[in-house]
């Protein structure tokens, strides 16, 4: 009898470097490679399920089509429900008589839960779900995951004395088994035509990335990757790295590679560091499941801060009375895309100026950025907001300093519009009510 499996994409939507994609490959004789167009509430969400920003959309949409083009190249397609993954898995299982079920280990707890649903509901079936969006496995650490260190600092020692070698990414698979459903009409929809900074899919990911290093971006990385505009004063390499349309380890790879032909120095070492900064956040949301979403965070004690609607809106549309804020949620709305500091900045705004519920924000950049990765998206917040991995506790920046080291000469504030006229940041009314 032929073994039919179903490969359910996540996110690694790419065929190189994924492992569990390549054990597919061996070990069916049919397979049938899913996505799922859904994304799940949560609780405290501040928008309806699957509002995804048009520019977020987009580029998944990108990625997809690059994955099907891959899939195609090897004798697959990819299959899009637009539904939930355990209705499409469900009744893809019963029409096709599947035997073996892969995914790519996920943190979301949606994820999770959908995979372990599935375990229970059709324990017959062979469940396999390998590591493909960390540099490590488990059993490479020299700790077990509940006992992942506290702090950033102590984790990178830990893994850099002695020095734990990343392993080599796989090779794509040669060929794949053949795909049992007929390609569908969902390739037909228009792709939109948003000038984004950002082309979606492993296609994309690969000039960039080989550009990045060609023109030796890599060798000034830490002088300027404090940088707010433009695409050279950092990598770029995440909204590929987000959604898998590249491996960690293919990044570090090229890395190497690139210090091995044009000299290793700490720019390069501190492009790596900040690799371990994405690794310990995956850690860290396996490690914490759902307490990365809770409003207490990995802490004893939940912040004081609430929700004000009037403050969330003004901070969403760029209109508080802070410029450099408004100027960064300007260039986040129209382009999905922010920089590390203006994303520090904006969060610590958020949370300290503007008093507001930090998982707000965090859903907020959930909607909007087209990098977004539940690891390091909820772990920065919590981080910003005090109750995740700071050592120090509480991180409030001063933006007027900060706007005056970043932007002297208000350069950044003026082209992305923060310099509009200033709005207070409750409404009142005459007799000095608020509205
Ligand atoms: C509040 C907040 C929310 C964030 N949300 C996300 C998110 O959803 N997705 C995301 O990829 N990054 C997130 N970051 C981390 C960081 O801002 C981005 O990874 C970085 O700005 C992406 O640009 P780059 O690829 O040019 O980064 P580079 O500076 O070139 O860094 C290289 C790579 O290292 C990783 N990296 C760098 N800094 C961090 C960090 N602080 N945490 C985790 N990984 C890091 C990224 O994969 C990045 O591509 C967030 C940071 C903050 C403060």
């Amino acid at each position: 009898m032929l073994k039919v499996g179903l490969f359910w994409f996540t996110h690694d939507l790419r065929v190189d470097d994924n492992a569990a994609l390549a054990r597919a490959a061996q070990e069916v004789d049919r397979l049938i490679c899913l996505y799922c167009v859904d994304r799940p509430a949560r609780v405290g969400d501040v928008r309806h399920p699957n509002q995804l920003s048009p520019i977020r959309r987009q580029f998944q949409l990108e990625s997809l089509i690059d994955l099907n083009q891959a899939l195609q190249q090897l004798g697959q397609h990819l299959e899009i429900r637009e539904q939930p993954p355990l209705d499409a898995i469900a009744e893809l299982i019963t029409v096709h008589n599947i035997s073996q079920l892969y995914s790519s280990v996920h943190v979301g707890s949606y994820e999770n839960e959908v995979w372990g649903t599935l375990q229970k509901r059709y324990g017959q079936l062979s469940f396999n779900r390998l590591h493909s969006h960390t540099l490590f496995e488990p059993s490479d650490l020299p700790f077990a995951i509940q006992a992942l260190p506290d702090s950033f600092s102590k984790f990178r020692r830990a893994i850099e004395k002695p020095a734990l070698e990343i392993p080599s990414p796989l090779d794509s698979p040669q060929s794949l088994p053949a795909p049992c459903t007929v390609p569908d009409n969902y390739w037909q929809q228009d792709i939109s035509n948003l000038s984004g900074l950002f082309t979606g899919g492993a296609g994309a990911a690969e000039r960039h990335i080989r550009d990045y290093f060609n023109r030796d971006l890599a060798s000034s990385y830490k002088q300027t990757r404090n940088g707010l505009d433009g695409m050279d004063y950092s990598t770029k390499f995440s909204p590929w790295l987000a959604n898998g349309s590249v491996s960690a380890r293919r990044i570090v790879e090229q890395l190497q590679d690139y210090e091995a032909r044009a000299g290793a120095s700490d720019s390069t070492y501190w492009i790596l560091f900040e690799l371990l900064w994405r690794e310990y956040f995956q850690w860290y949301a396996h490690k914490f499941g759902n307490r990365l979403f809770k409003f207490s965070g990995i802490r004893e004690h939940a912040p004081t801060t609430s929700f004000y609607a009037e403050r969330f809106q003004k901070w969403c549309a760029g209109t508080t009375p802070y410029p450099i804020i408004n100027a960064f949620m300007n260039q986040l709305n129209s382009t999905g895309y922010l920089s590390n500091r203006g994303r520090q900045l904006v969060a610590s705004c958020f949370v300290h100026e503007l008093n507001l519920d930090w998982r707000y924000g965090a859903s907020y950049f959930e909607q909007q950025l087209i990098d977004y990765d539940v690891a390091s998206n909820w772990g920065n917040w919590q981080y910003l907001a005090g109750v995740g991995a700071d050592p120090r506790g509480h991180r409030r920046f001063d933006l007027a300093k900060q706007a005056q080291i970043y932007d002297p000469d208000n350069q950044f504030v003026r082209r992305w519009g923060g310099d509009q006229p200033l709005q207070p940041l409750d409404s009142v009314d005459a007799a000095d009510w608020p509205i």
